[in-house]
Formats: C-alpha cells, sequence, structure tokens
C-alpha cells in the first residue's frame, strides 16, 4: 500500500456496454491473473449491468459502483436511483459529481452536496470527482475552483469523523480527449487537492486522491509514481479486459 494509502483502479463505463459486454468483461475480468493485489478493483457499469456485476463480483477480491444516485430516499422521481437500491444489490461505491455530470447535466455544487450529504450516512463510499476546465487552468483559477468544489461538497460532512470518501482528480481537458496532465501537473495539483482537504478539517493524508484523464497502459506507469497519486479513475481504456489489466498491473 503506497503512502499506506489505499491505492484504486476505477472503471467509469459510461453510458457504453451492454449488460451482456458487462457480464463477459468482468467473467474474463475475474478470472485472470495480475501481477500483485496492491490496488482495489472498482468496476462502474451503467445502471442496467449494475446488478449482474455486483453478483459476479460477489466473492472476488472486486467491487462494483455506481456512476451516479439520487439524493433522495425513495418517491416520486422519475428515472432516479436511490442510495437503497444500490445498496439492495451490494454496490460498494459510487462516483459522484463526474465532470460529464456537472458540464453536460448541469449537476452544481450543491446538488453534488446533497448527494454527499445523503451517501455519507450509508456504507456506500463516494468517489468525488473534482476538476477544472482548461479555461479555469489557462486563467489560473484551477485552485479556487478545486477549493470552491471541495469545500461546497463538505459544507455538512461531521468531520473528522467521516473519512470514507475518495477523490478523483480529473481535469476536465484532459477527459477523453486524449490530452493527458504532465506529470508535474498531476503532483502540484494532487498536493494541492491535499491541503485543500486537510484545511476542510479531513486527515488528508489517510485519503486516497486518485486522477483521471486519458489514463491508459502506456503512461500508467509514470503516473502511478507519483508520490500523492493513489491509483486511476479511468474511463476509455477500461472499456478494454486487456487494457485496464495493463493498468492494474501497473499500480
Ligand atoms: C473518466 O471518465 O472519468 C475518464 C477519466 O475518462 P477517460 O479515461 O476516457 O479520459
Amino acid at each position: 500500500m503506497k503512502n499506506n494509502r489505499i491505492q484504486y483502479c476505477i472503471a467509469n463505463w459510461k453510458m457504453c456496454m451492454t449488460n451482456s459486454d458487462g457480464i463477459e468483461f468482468a467473467n474474463q475480468f475475474k478470472g485472470k491473473q495480475f501481477k500483485s493485489d496492491h490496488a482495489k478493483v472498482v468496476l462502474c457499469p451503467s445502471y442496467t449491468s449494475l446488478y449482474s456485476i455486483s453478483n459476479i463480483l460477489e466473492k472476488t477480491p472486486y467491487c462494483s459502483g455506481a456512476q451516479d444516485v439520487y439524493f433522495e430516499n425513495s418517491g416520486a422521481y422519475t428515472g432516479k436511483i436511490s442510495i437503497d437500491m444500490l445498496k439492495d444489490i451490494d454496490v460498494e461505491y459510487c462516483i459522484l459529481g463526474h465532470s460529464e455530470r456537472r458540464h453536460i447535466f448541469g449537476e452544481s455544487n450543491d446538488v453534488i452536496q446533497s448527494k454527499i450529504n445523503a451517501i455519507k450516512i450509508s456504507s456506500i463510499i463516494p468517489i468525488l470527482c473534482i476538476g477544472e476546465t482548461q479555461e479555469e487552468r489557462e486563467s489560473e483559477l484551477t485552485k479556487k475552483v478545486l477549493e470552491q468544489q471541495l469545500s461546497s461538497a463538505f459544507l455538512n460532512i461531521d468531520l473528522p469523523h467521516e473519512q470514507k470518501v475518495v477523490i478523483a482528480y480529473e481535469p476536465v481537458w484532459a477527459i477523453g480527449t486524449g490530452k493527458v496532465a504532465t506529470l508535474e501537473m498531476v503532483s502540484e495539483t494532487h498536493i494541492l487537492v491535499r491541503n485543500i482537504l486537510e484545511k476542510i478539517g479531513f486527515n488528508a493524508n489517510a485519503i486516497s486522491i486518485l486522477y483521471g484523464g486519458s489514463v491508459n497502459p502506456n503512461n500508467a506507469k509514470e503516473l502511478a509514481e507519483i508520490k500523492d497519486v493513489d491509483g486511476f479513475l479511468i474511463g476509455g481504456a477500461s472499456l478494454n479486459v486487456d487494457s485496464f489489466s495493463e493498468i492494474l498491473d501497473k499500480l
């Protein structure tokens, strides 16, 4: 375990892969041998495959995760999924605030805060995504944006008791674009994120901070070597068992 923190290799399949594709992936993946078991693997399929994937991963070291959840527990919220529904099928993780949710679906920091607030009393571990746009980076607003995203997400969290959270730093301009942040940028920004978490009241050294943004088998090793990088949240390269497995082997 690097720096005494859990290392993660998380697959975000987004709106890709049917239930049959997901079942095939999970069955193939769970039969593979890896060089080490250093990292915790979480597969986040679409809702329609979550139940199947969660069943396939039962009694394996691997976990399932949702890509989002709603903050209300039940009721007239057409199209939404609740935390209880996820718990009922043994989902252990949930991505919140992914940049596609923020930028395509207009999810605000306030909505993300409500989700964090709702999930904190459950056993599901949130994977909170944060990150700046290209424009914000160029205008030197990265620090401000990350501070806003983190402080608003955890505004009502009961600290320091509430440690069960994973942070994914994902520069928006690096997601699905093939543009990877430079190693210096990733290193500097992960240190910045850890400092912000400490300021908010977390024991920041205990929190896993993942990098996400065009991670692939060719760049994973050098990114994984950065001191404050505790694994990856992977989109495109997680859709193929071999490329996802190769990345896992670099952690
Ligand atoms: C993501 O979906 O969070 C992501 C990082 O995607 P990609 O790896 O394709 O950039």
